[in-house]
């Protein structure tokens, strides 16, 4: 019975096409929800990081100054996170698996970042004079009460501090 089924099996086999292809001379269509590897389309990034925080395994690196972003292919486990937590939207898990190569290296998209203002004293200044010229809020009696308890404790507490120095 085993045998009959066995040569069954292999009849069939001859006559239909293999199941198998010629990778990497033949690729098979991917089904779009395959988690092949994460491309970035750094025109929208901000370059927020919250990519590289949500990584459990430290594939990505953001370098906001430089505006570079950084993936290490080889250590992506596709889990998608990344994706998710993209506030633009910008990352996307591309059907195709990461290229066969001799040699790890980690894949650079680069954006030109503009050149960050230079703080005006003038403002600088302004906002100064503003907190000073902001009037204190006035306290309620309690609360002046919890004030003043508070600035004879620690009054105290820097005498006996004073006085055990100078016993030493
Ligand atoms: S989470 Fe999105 S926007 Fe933020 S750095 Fe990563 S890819 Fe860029
Ligand atoms: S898919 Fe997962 S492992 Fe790969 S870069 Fe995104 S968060 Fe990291």
């Amino acid at each position: 019975m085993g045998s009959f089924k066995l040569g069954k099996l292999t009849l069939r086999s001859l006559f239909s096409k293999p199941v198998t292809v010629r990778y990497p001379y033949e690729r098979r269509t991917q089904p779009p929800e395959t988690r092949g590897h994460v491309k970035n389309n750094v025109e929208d990034c901000i370059f927020c990081g919250m990519c590289q925080r949500a990584c459990p395994v430290g594939a990505i690196a953001v370098d906001r100054k430089a505006g570079n972003w950084e993936i290490d292919p080889f250590r992506c486990i596709s889990c998608k996170y990344c994706v998710r937590e993209c506030p633009k939207n910008c990352l996307e898990m591309d059907v195709e698996f990461t290229h066969c190569a001799t040699e790890m290296s980690v894949t650079v998209e680069h954006k030109d970042m503009p050149a960050p203002a230079a703080k005006k004293p003038a403002a600088k200044a302004g906002a100064a004079a503003g907190a000073a010229a902001r009037p204190k809020p006035k306290l309620t009696p309690e609360q002046e009460a919890r004030v003043a308890e508070a600035r004879k404790k620690a009054a105290a507490k820097k005498a006996a501090a004073a006085k055990a120095a100078k016993e030493e």
